[in-house]
């Protein structure tokens, strides 16, 4: 069983996809985290995000064992991964590492920009995770403050938008619903309601 889980950045696909993983016992990826490896490379490198070819060669050679590093969630390297996931040769290098996760037995769920579109068509059950910027804004905002850190509102919100932004029209996996997923709108939803509609599709494709 394939799950994949698509949407903006901030939107609570990571949330779910790990609180379905937990509750079915299937492996987790978020697979921002490969873009954001990817970006680490290259400002540990101090190379130039615009330098494709590195860029490329960061991606082919990156050692995938590490991706539970604090500062890979942090707001410098979500921007810089939005930058270099824009580069085919960057994409295509981490897409047989995502194939291969996904093919995991008893399921496997992923969550990113083109999982139902590129990396799993064929995905059994496919979701695409969206909220207002507006509403996604005020939660990275409170999740930010929660952990006494601070932070501004106005900020966040611009750079949510800048991501949306480049992510929806790059040339290469623009980020958009696959033909057949179920957008869940969580705006007005909680992380629970917008949990059980998820499983309810779940069990319904296990049936
Ligand atoms: O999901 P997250 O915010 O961690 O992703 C960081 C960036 O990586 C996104 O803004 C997007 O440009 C890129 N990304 C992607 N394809 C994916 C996952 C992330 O292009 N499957």
């Amino acid at each position: 069983m394939i799950i994949a889980i698509d949407g903006p950045a901030a939107s609570g696909k990571g949330t779910l996809g790990k609180r379905l993983a937990q509750h079915l016992g299937y492996a987790h990826l978020d697979t921002g985290l490969l873009y954001r490896a990817v970006a680490r490379v290259l400002l540990d490198q101090e190379t130039a995000l615009t330098d494709r070819d590195a860029a490329a060669h960061a991606a082919r050679t990156l050692d995938v064992t590490h991706l539970d590093d604090a500062r890979l969630r942090g707001a410098e390297m979500g921007e810089a991964a939005s930058v270099i996931s824009a580069y085919q040769p960057v994409r295509d290098a981490l897409l047989a590492f995502q194939r291969q996760f996904s093919r995991q037995e008893p399921g496997a769920v992923l969550d990113g920009r083109d999982i139902g579109t590129v990396v799993c068509p064929d995905a059994d059950v496919k979701l695409f995770v969206t909220a207002t910027p507006e509403e996604r804004a005020r939660r990275r905002h409170l999740e930010i403050l929660n952990r006494g850190e601070t932070a501004d509102y106005e900020t966040i919100l611009a750079d949510i938008r800048r991501r949306d932004e480049r992510d929806m029209n790059r040339s290469t996996a623009p980020l958009r619903p696959a033909e057949d997923a179920l957008t869940l709108d969580t705006t007005q939803l909680n992380a629970e309601a917008a949990f059980r509609a998820a499983l309810d599709l779940v069990e319904a494709k296990r049936r």
